[in-house]
């Protein structure tokens, strides 16, 4: 329970790797805000049921991570319900599939806005608090896609290309505050995200969903295995721990092997 006194804002935990984390950091005792989308019963259930598992106080705010006016809004709104943001997790993300010629504008903006600039937005609300309080944990959830490109990713590979790079500017400025900025980089990680994207992938490779589960996603990753939610909400734990003070800007991969190659 090293987290007890500590309030966390994850973004994009309704779901998948988001919700793993706010529940893993909950477990060692922060206050958590949930954020992001679905269906309202299934969202209460996760935040009554982190409060009731773990004894933590969990809130939900539905800001949309495309709109800088309501990211802000969420900081505020944690920093007077909880006091402080004391670790911060960009994770909220988004994925579409298509050739360069034909990837529709508005889904372009819409991964900058959501898989980077949201990042952009939140950490520069929660810096002021946590240089006042001598402490703070910055996580963004990159991709094996912030190292490493695949075709018809455009977007989602520009905008983790970016979330690395905006990792590791941030943690030098933070250096001597003992405010970490880190981010995470899993390959395939089974959720709606990676279920969602088959069957376009289907299209434009001209492939059967067992082919793109084999061929294209677990062929990327040596071991053949997906990365668990688990995992990747262990390392965000630790690196909210004190053993991990001396690690900033790291770029820390979670694929299997991935991109050994
Ligand atoms: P997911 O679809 O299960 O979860 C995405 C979360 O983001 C959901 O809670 C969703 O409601 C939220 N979200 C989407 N648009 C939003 C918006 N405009 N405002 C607020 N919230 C919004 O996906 P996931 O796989 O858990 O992805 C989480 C992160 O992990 C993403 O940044 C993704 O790029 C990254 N990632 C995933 C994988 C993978 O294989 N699943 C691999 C590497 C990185």
């Amino acid at each position: 329970m090293f987290l007890k006194s500590k309030a966390a804002v994850v973004t994009g935990s309704t779901s998948g790797i988001g919700l793993a984390i706010a529940r893993a950091l909950a477990k060692e005792g922060a206050d958590v805000v949930l954020n992001g989308f679905g269906a309202p019963e299934e969202i209460e259930r996760a935040r009554a049921g982190i409060e009731a598992e773990f004894e933590v106080r969990a809130i939900y705010s539905p800001g949309d991570m495309l709109k800088p006016d309501e990211i802000t809004a969420m900081i505020l709104k944690a920093e007077k319900e909880f006091g402080a943001v004391d670790i911060l997790v960009n994770n909220a993300g988004i994925q579409h599939v298509s050739p360069i010629e034909e990837f529709p504008v508005d889904k372009w903006d819409a991964i900058i806005a959501i898989n980077l600039s949201s990042a952009f937005h939140a950490i520069r609300a929660v810096v002021p608090g946590m240089k006042q309080r001598g402490w703070g944990r910055i996580i963004n959830t990159a991709s094996a896609h912030s190292l490493v490109a695949s075709p018809f990713k455009s977007a989602y590979v520009a905008a983790k290309h970016g979330i690395a790079g905006l990792t590791k500017t941030v943690a030098l400025e933070l250096a001597t505050h003992k405010i970490t900025v880190n981010c995470i980089s899993p390959g395939y990680v089974w959720t709606p995200l990676v279920e969602r994207q088959i069957p376009d992938t289907m299209k434009a490779r001209n492939l059967t969903k067992e082919q793109v589960i084999n061929d294209v996603l677990l062929q990327a990753q040596p071991t053949k295995q997906f990365v668990t939610v688990e995992q990747v909400a262990a390392m965000a734990v630790f690196l909210t721990s004190d053993a991990a003070s001396q690690i900033t800007g790291a770029n820390i991969s979670m694929d299997g092997g991935w991109t050994a190659q």
